[in-house]
């Protein structure tokens, strides 16, 4: 059966695009009707999470508001949390929405689908470590970057006062872990800049912890050992090779005993599927709660479920996992959008193919590191510095670009620009 009301629940790097290009291709004309579903009224997109988390970008500037870009891209979008999915009555059904009292607004609804696209990403794997989840912030999502941007501003407001240290730690290396040490330097820099007269980088104590043997790990060696010279360049303190075996409220206890002190702490080490995802008993999961797929997107042993990005697990040619990717998720996303409509028009879905164009990793003003890949080149191209900070911001300008066109994204950029000259350049408040 064609399917003429599809949902996508999740609005991410993935999802998000996925809808914005059927609405404008189906929805429009009525071809079909698109429905997006997330919990949050506002997105960001992922990638930049480290960037709320500091105040350098401002999420009132940033953040994409669902309801007015379902409006303008001819999608319905719908806020809630998925909590319930029958596949058998093809609906889903959304937790009640509540308002900032508590007091409820709108009961749990139930949503019809002919097909079902579940986008939700990922969430952090503490790997069960004891201690973590509750001494641990997860750069899950908006809210965890505003609690983490709140207590940087608690932590300013204090250092300011008693001219102590402030020490942070994060776990993981990757390149949530890596971005986030590298724009904090930048951000202690700055803040004299607003009225913070006694504090400078000097106040600053930042503890990066890797259980690898190379910063970014999964990245090739070079990109790996390019920013951990920026990163000790700027005076980042690093724990190669460390795993932490607890969390306490000090710190952070190492296999060897060790205690690596931390007011703040941050935990950034790996993905998992949401812990909803279990709950679905018919959803085939692997061992990280990510849902199984087969090449074409399509949940295994499910007809009209599909699932994308982060939150699925799809083995390609070389027996590995697509991997949980920004660029990866909009792959995905392109090649469902052209399979739904192929399947509109009665016509043979498109296996997916990941095609790796590399991965650039942002060091703040301080620099970028990366590699690229391509057709034309047989392995990859090492780049860094300016080049690689340019080829980073076309990251989010293509995805931009997946949202509104490039035409409406290249204006949307330059009064965002235009925005943010006059106003501060971060966010402290
Ligand atoms: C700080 C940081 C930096 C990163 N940097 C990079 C990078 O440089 N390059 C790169 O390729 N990748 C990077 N990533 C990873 C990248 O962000 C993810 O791989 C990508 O966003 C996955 O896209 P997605 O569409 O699967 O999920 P997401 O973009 O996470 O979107 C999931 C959406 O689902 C919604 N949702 C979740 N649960 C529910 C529910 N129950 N009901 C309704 N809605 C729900 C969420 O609100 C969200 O909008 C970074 C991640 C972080 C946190």
């Amino acid at each position: 059966m064609a399917p003429k009301r599809i949902v996508i629940v999740g609005g991410g790097a993935g999802g998000l695009a996925l809808a914005s290009k059927l609405g404008r291709k189906l929805g429009r004309s009525g071809k079909a009707e698109i429905c997006l579903v997330d919990k949050s009224p506002v997105h960001i997109w992922k990638p930049k999470l480290h960037e709320v988390a500091v105040g350098v970008i401002d999420q009132s500037i940033e953040g994409l508001l669902y309801r007015d870009h379902g409006l303008k891209n001819g999608y319905r979008f719908l806020r809630g949390e998925l909590i319930g999915c029958d596949p058998l009555k093809r609906q889903i059904t959304l937790s009640k929405v509540l308002n900032h009292e508590g007091e409820q607004l709108l009961d749990e609804r139930h949503v019809a689908y002919d097909a079902l696209v579940l986008a939700i990403g990922s969430v952090s794997n503490s790997f069960n470590t004891p201690g973590a989840e509750q001494h641990c912030i997860f750069l899950d999502n908006l809210e965890s970057a505003n609690v983490f941007h709140n207590k940087l501003l608690d932590n300013l407001l204090l250092l300011d006062e008693t001219k102590e240290k402030l020490s942070i730690g994060i776990v993981g290396a990757g390149a949530t872990g890596v971005e986030l040490a590298a724009e904090l330097y930048h951000v202690l820099e700055s803040v004299k800049d607003f009225g913070y007269l006694h504090i400078d980088k000097s106040h600053l104590e930042i503890h990066l912890i890797e259980a690898a043997q190379q910063l970014l790990p999964g990245l090739p060696d070079k990109v790996g050992a390019g920013a951990q010279s920026v990163l000790d360049h700027i005076g980042v303190r690093l724990h190669i090779g460390v795993q932490v075996k607890e969390v306490t409220k000090e710190g952070f206890i190492t296999q060897d005993g060790v205690l690596i002190p931390a007011g703040l702490k941050v935990w950034a080490a790996g993905v998992k599927g949401p812990e909803l995802l279990r709950q679905f008993t018919f959803l085939p999961l692997n061992q990280r709660n990510q849902i199984e797929v087969d090449a074409c997107m399509r949940v295994k042993g499910q007809e009209y479920i599909y699932a994308l990005g982060d939150c699925s697990s799809l083995i390609m040619d070389n027996g590995k996992c697509v991997p949980p990717r920004a660029q990866a998720a909009a792959q995905m996303a392109a090649t469902l959008y052209k399979n739904l409509v192929n399947r509109l028009q009665g016509k043979a879905e498109l296996p997916f193919r990941y095609q790796d164009y590399g991965s650039l990793v942002s060091l703040s003003r301080f620099s970028a590191v990366g590699n690229l890949m391509g057709n034309l080149r047989s392995g990859s191209l090492f780049i860094e510095g300016y080049l690689a900070r340019i080829m980073y911001m076309s990251l989010y300008q293509r995805h931009l670009a997946s949202l509104y066109g490039w035409f409406s994204a290249l204006v949307y950029r330059l009064a965002q620009r235009l925005l943010k000259w006059h106003r501060p350049k971060l966010k402290l408040h």
